[in-house]
């Protein structure tokens, strides 16, 4: 029934643009976690902007949604198709020019399809930091749009909304929707912008992207500093807001649960303290400034900390080395949950005071549904964003475990809504969170986002299923 469609896509994408074999298709119809897999009808790799917007167009107009793709490193399965190979996958992975860096204004123009790390790396080259910086290294600018990346530096820089200047879209008519300024100021009308940051690709696909650069840091004062339990973690950052002020870039809680996942897994990470401690927090202060003393401001604040009671225990990184080391145990109780069989993931939120007995009532939430399990709350202690990982009970089959993976993430999601919090901090709601976001969030701002999407895509062109 397709196949003239396929066939006009072929002549005007070109033959390897639209992939339709089961085995070339079958990387982008499972998500990275593989708890999700679909079937598309063809998976589509345009060129440019001008060949996406042809795509759509010829899609819209034959009644075929389009799921759009980046990375997949995507935690809701917002970037899976559905089942029923009744949607093709629009991937952006051939969008990878780097169009333009502009030193002097701060800012640079990114197709959709240039992963996180080469942005980086761009902006690193021209002396210049791209503040988004997440261990989904391989995410593309794209899906870190569409999905209001948040990650490390959120405490200092905000989310990926805040890096945003200016987007370039494909309408799910087909237009192309130019707003690619980089003005720090626009309050001409309406800030269009924003309608396609966070909302998943379900109101446009994003091409390109201007993003606000920052200086380059130059010095960096990075300790991993232990604590009795999550409120002495709270406590602690409240002084380093206080004392340190803006230079704090990151306050990452790391548990014991988490440490040893990496360890059991890594091999080569090892045990930073004499002792093994419950809880420790990440701290790092940044600067582009020769003429700010971090170290010293790191070492007094810490020692302030220290004196309070609210720290026990703190190793200060003295190389860049010893900090990579540091960010490596962050960074790699992340990836040693992706590769954990079994390991429940969560995005949930809350007012940063409210953390501790957040910690404390999702840990009980849980173990009175599965006794034994073991938490692994980690993550951005500064934007009360804990990711309340779970793993099965040591030595449990894990398919048993996820079989209770519904009654357990409603349970952690009721907890952060009891406190004031959210069901989806920074991963969003993708297909995963759909149920969840109809029990947790208010009617009124359901029906907002449904006639959100009438206006822009009133024939459910784009990503139908995902967030409503
Ligand atoms: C080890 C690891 C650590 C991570 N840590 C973090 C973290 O700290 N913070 C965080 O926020 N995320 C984190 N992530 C999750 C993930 O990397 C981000 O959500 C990322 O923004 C997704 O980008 P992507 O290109 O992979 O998007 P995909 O997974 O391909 O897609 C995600 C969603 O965006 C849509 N989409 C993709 N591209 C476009 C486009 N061009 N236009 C419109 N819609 C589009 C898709 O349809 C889908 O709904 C982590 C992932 C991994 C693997």
């Amino acid at each position: 029934m397709n196949a003239p469609l396929l066939s006009t896509l072929r002549a005007v994408l070109g033959d390897d643009a639209v992939l339709t074999d089961a085995a070339d298709r079958a990387g982008y119809e499972t998500d990275l976690l593989r708890t999700r897999t679909g079937q598309a009808l063809a998976i589509l790799r345009p060129g440019s902007t001008a060949a996406v917007a042809a795509a759509v167009r010829l899609c819209a107009d034959a009644g075929v949604a389009v799921v759009p793709q980046g990375g997949n490193t995507g935690f809701c399965g917002g970037a899976t198709p559905p089942t029923d190979g009744s949607a093709v996958v629009l991937s952006t992975e051939r969008l990878t020019r780097i169009r333009a860096v502009d030193t002097m204004g701060n800012s640079m123009v990114v197709e959709a399809g240039v992963t996180l790390a080469d942005a980086r790396a761009a902006a690193e080259s021209h002396d210049r930091l791209l503040a988004l910086h997440h261990g989904g290294l391989s995410s593309r600018i794209g899906g870190n749009v569409a999905t209001n990346a948040g990650g490390n530096n959120v405490l200092r820089y905000g989310m990926a909304r805040s890096l945003v200047l200016g987007l370039e879209v494909v309408l799910a008519d087909g237009r192309v929707w130019n707003g690619l300024r980089a003005l720090a100021k626009d309050n001409a009308g309406t800030d269009l912008k924003q309608l396609f940051i966070g909302t998943e690709g379900t109101l446009g696909i994003v091409t390109a992207a201007v993003l606000r650069l920052h200086p380059l840091p130059r010095t960096f004062a990075t300790a991993l500093v232990a604590v009795a339990d999550p409120a002495a973690a709270v406590a602690l950052l409240a002084r380093l807001r206080s004392e340190a002020g803006e230079v704090l870039s990151a306050a990452e809680l790391i548990p014991r649960a988490g440490l040893d996942l990496h360890f059991a897994r890594a091999g080569a990470g090892r045990e930073p303290f004499d002792r093994r401690h419950g809880w420790q927090v990440l701290v790092e202060l940044a600067g582009s400034s020769r003429f700010i003393d971090l170290a010293g401001a790191l070492e007094a604040t810490v020692g302030d900390g220290l004196a309070a009671g609210e720290a026990t225990d703190a190793v200060v990184a003295t190389s860049g080395a010893q900090r990579a080391a540091l960010w490596a145990l962050r960074e790699g109780l992340a990836v040693a949950q992706v590769e954990a069989p079994g390991n429940l993931k969560n995005d949930t939120a809350v007012p940063v005071p409210a953390i501790p007995r957040f910690i404390r009532d999702a840990e009980a939430a849980a173990r009175a549904i599965v006794p034994d399990c073991v938490p692994i709350p980690f993550g951005h202690l500064g934007d009360g964003n804990i990711h309340f990982n779970l793993n099965p009970p040591p030595g449990t089959d894990p398919a048993a475990f996820m079989a209770r993976w519904p009654d357990l993430v409603a349970a952690i999601e009721d907890t952060a809504v009891a406190l004031g919090g959210s069901i989806a901090a920074e991963h969003g709601l993708g297909r995963s969170k759909v149920a969840a976001a109809r029990r947790a969030k208010p009617a009124l701002d359901l029906d907002l986002m449904r006639r959100l999407k009438a206006a822009l895509d009133p024939d459910a062109v784009l990503n139908p299923g995902v967030m409503l």
